[in-house]
């Protein structure tokens, strides 16, 4: 068994290959599937996954493994298999579908750590190496003549410990502590042996005698008033002992998690929740919709089933939509499961989400929650997997490996044997049509808890404002009901969405708008910085004080930001104090929570936010929402833009009259009578599903058909158009007649930093050749892409357009 199959970190443009390299003999025994090594590839040193060892190749000359990265292997076998589906059922390489499943912190950019564990236990060896360092690196180690076989008995024995690798901060957390080695009645034969000008330590010891437990080092120096000088000869003395512990770093405060109880299930909730723990008990994996309109007691649910598979002794992991993410969110379940649950998102710091996966590997944790990434947590006995808010666009990935968590969830669960639940108030149209065909297994909650009403849905035309004069963004309806509120000191949710937001410099005299200069889009003005930024490539520039075009200085910004919208609403309502939460004012770390904790304890009267704000918050004071440009989403051109409407419109107005309160929404909008608004606006699931699975048919979508993206990129635009033609071509000539192929057409968006895009999309029904047409095309312009810097990206499940 001296062989290993490795997957190498070569750009993406390579194939799908895997290499055979040669296993040395310092290694043979201490080596595994699943972990990292480093291997010469062409002139280059590179990273590289192992997946597995065997004793054969059909390759004479092999090269040697240079090095081992790790001790225990960080992918486990469930997740080695798992990565080369997740790479076939996405058409991306097997190294961008390993790297997906990983922490920032065991990617590239390794430096390998080695930390001594103890100050005394060491071999003559070993204490040489370190010198007197706490930790040192794998470099290092070998420098000072470290061997793998020293290496591999010093963890053994338990004197050091190998970490896995990284730049400093984003590695293991350590604190020194100080804890003596004698017993008390030792300590004072030494205190009485010190000479009588030995104060310190005489006092560092009687500290000891009082306290014999461990402390940390920098606690003790502060206490003491002391230094490093005074204590390091009581420890080279053998009389008091350091000792470096590894300590996570939390970014949740725990003295502000409550505990929770089960809380009685509701007639509801207890049929929901049956058919879920049969399935636990017998080990199937089913998959559960459960459609529950919001406030129906969903997350109790999730509550319950995972206390369920947790006292089988098994693990959970819980998605939830990164903007939900939110505190609160992570309080009910840390409320409910303390210190079983590690939490994993992209606003923590990679050192933290190293800590949290580690914590998972170690197997400290039962529960995970977290965003899409969240779904390859290490675990080996998983028992429950939910996916909350199912309908959610995040849980797509639109970068190499092009996955939907859905699917991957689905895909774990086969292999553990255990349910999913994917829970929504609006579920997409895909999975309520599998719900109905019974491959998935509808569960409906059609009742909010609390006995709590629906709020009310009003429609505000704003074609009829504008008829009576009213130019503002606020329709007279909405005004009046603010200052109702504002009366009866309740409070106010104001909504716009994001993509109607985009604040654009244009000249009032020659209509010149300022756009990018790598892109086809014009710059968003940010007031903060008095400069324009592009969305797309982040080029900034400085607002210009005239046009770059006529001169004139009558430039200025248009559109309907949220900046925009606090300054029309302190004209038409002085007074009210409004609390903004966007992109703008949440950068900074905590800002998020200290908003919401300023709002929830009504330091403001109305929130005034972007998608940020829609889902996940409940706040008992809030009576009133307003949302204020419902169309925006419906003038994209995307086939699923009817369908992201009715979900927000429900998402948001569930963000009323979550508690005794009554509530009520105001929905803005200028197109009343679309089917999208009017069914949102009468709670109208059911009906809405109906009308859009007709349309989809007649228009040939998703779910009666499947779509494949072709998107073709290169910084010349002739040459663009013209691969994604031929591509077209051999699309036409390879695939069935049934396979409807449309384009070349241009991207969205043609031009983004400086690259041209265009487009060929596939609508099939059954095509069962394609991904070997698709990959052959693929080979066929391989060199180009390595060459002449041609991107071709394939999305086998385009989920928006
Ligand atoms: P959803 O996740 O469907 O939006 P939640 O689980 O947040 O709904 O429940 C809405 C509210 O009802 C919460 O405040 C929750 O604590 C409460 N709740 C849920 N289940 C029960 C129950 N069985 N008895 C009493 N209150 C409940
Ligand atoms: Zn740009
Ligand atoms: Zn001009």
């Amino acid at each position: 068994m001296n062989i290993a199959k490795v997957v190498v970190d070569v750009p993406v443009a390579q194939t799908n290959r895997i290499y055979d390299y040669l296993i040395p003999d310092a290694f043979i025994g201490t080596i595994d599937q699943g972990m990292r090594v480093i291997v010469p590839f062409g002139p280059r040193t590179i990273m590289g996954y192992v997946l597995a060892i065997t004793n054969h190749s059909d390759l004479e000359k092999l090269r040697e493994i240079k090095e081992l990265m790790d001790v225990t292997p960080i992918l486990t076998e469930e997740l080695l298999s798992l990565g080369k589906w997740l790479a076939n059922h996405t058409m991306s390489f097997y190294i961008s579908a390993f790297q997906a499943m990983l922490p920032q912190a065991l990617k590239a950019n390794y430096q390998k750590e080695i930390h001594r564990l103890t100050d005394s236990s060491l071999t003559k060896e070993l204490e040489l190496i370190f010198a007197d360092r706490d930790y040192i690196t794998y470099q290092e180690f070998v420098k000072r003549n470290g061997s793998h076989q020293q290496l591999k008995k010093g963890i053994e024995d338990g004197d050091i410990e190998f970490v896995y690798q990284v730049n400093s901060k984003e590695t293991v957390k350590k604190t020194t502590y100080i804890l003596p080695k004698l017993s008390s009645l030792e300590l004072e034969e030494q205190i009485a042996d010190l000479p009588t000008q030995a104060k310190k330590k005489k006092e560092i010891l009687e500290y000891f005698i009082a306290n014999p437990s461990a402390i940390e080092k920098r606690e003790l120096l502060k206490k003491l008033r002391t230094t490093d000088q005074t204590i390091k000869p009581l420890i080279e003395g053998g009389i008091l002992s350091s000792e470096a512990k590894e300590v996570y770093r939390n970014p949740y405060r725990d003295d502000q998690i409550v505990r929770t109880e089960p809380l009685p299930l509701m007639k509801q909730q207890k049929e929901a929740i049956e058919p879920i723990l049969e399935a636990l008990d017998q080990k199937k994996h089913h998959v559960f919709l459960l459609h529950g309109v919001t406030g129906s007691g969903k997350t109790e649910i999730y509550l319950q089933a995972i206390a369920h598979t947790l006292i089988e002794g098994k693990e959970s992991i819980v998605l939830v939509p990164e903007i939900s993410l939110t505190p609160q969110m992570v309080k009910r379940f840390k409320g409910r499961f303390g210190s079983a649950v590690a939490v994993m998102h992209s606003a923590l710091s990679n050192g933290e989400r190293f800590d949290e996966w580690r914590k998972v590997q170690r197997k400290e944790v039962k529960v995970v929650v977290g965003a899409r990434s969240a779904i390859f947590a290490p675990f080996e006995n998983i028992g429950l997997i939910i996916i909350d808010e199912e309908h959610e666009t995040t849980y797509k990935q639109e970068d190499h490996p092009r996955y939907h968590v859905r699917d991957v969830a689905i895909e774990r669960a086969r292999n553990h044997h255990c349910p999913v639940i994917l829970g929504s108030a609006t579920p997409t149209l895909e999975s309520f049509a599998r719900a109905q065909k019974g491959v998935y297994r509808l569960l409906s909650m059609p009742h909010r808890m609390n006995e709590g009403e629906m709020p009310k849905i009003h429609i505000a035309d704003m074609r009829k404002e504008l008829h009576a004069g009213n130019r503002t963004m606020f329709s007279r309806q909405l005004k009046e009901a603010i200052e109702e509120r504002l009366e009866k000191k309740e409070q106010i949710v104001l909504f716009l969405n994001r993509r109607g937001y985009s604040t654009f410099v244009m000249c009032r005299d020659c209509g010149h708008v300022i756009e990018c200069p790598h892109c086809d889009i014009s710059l968003t003005y940010h007031r903060n910085k008095e400069s324009l930024k592009c969305h797309y490539c982040s080029y900034e520039e400085k607002m210009p004080a005239c046009c770059p075009e006529c001169q004139s200085e009558t430039i200025r910004y248009f559109g309907t930001g949220t900046q925009k919208v606090e300054e029309t609403l302190q004209e038409l309502i002085p007074g009210a104090s409004v609390i903004r939460m966007d992109v703008d004012t949440t950068r900074r770390k905590g800002a998020h929570e200290r908003l919401l904790d300023q709002f929830a304890n009504k330091q403001a009267d109305i929130l005034l936010g972007t998608q940020m704000i829609a889902k996940g918050l409940d706040f008992a004071n809030v009576t009133l929402v307003g949302v204020l440009a419902a169309d925006s989403l419906l003038n994209l051109p995307d086939f699923r833009s009817a369908e992201k409407t009715f979900q927000l419109l429900t998402q948001v107005s569930g963000r009323a009259g979550r508690h005794h309160l009554e509530g009520e929404v105001i929905i803005q909008t200028y197109m009343p009578e679309h089917y999208s608004v009017e069914l949102a606006a009468n709670y109208n699931y059911l009906g809405f599903f109906q009308k859009e699975m007709e349309l989809r048919k007649t228009y040939q979508y998703p779910p009666y058909y499947f779509l494949t993206l072709i998107t073709v990129s290169h910084p010349n635009q002739l040459k663009a158009l013209e691969i994604t033609r031929t591509i077209g071509k051999l699309l036409y000539k390879h695939l069935s007649n049934h396979a409807r192929i449309l384009g070349p057409t241009p991207s969205p968006l043609v031009r983004v930093k400086d690259r041209y895009r265009f487009q060929c999309m596939i609508k099939y029904k059954n095509e069962p050749n394609q991904q070997k047409v698709l990959e052959r095309i693929l080979s066929y312009y391989e060199s180009a892409m390595r060459k002449e810097d041609l991107l071709i990206q394939i999305d086998l499940q385009p989920y928006q357009l």
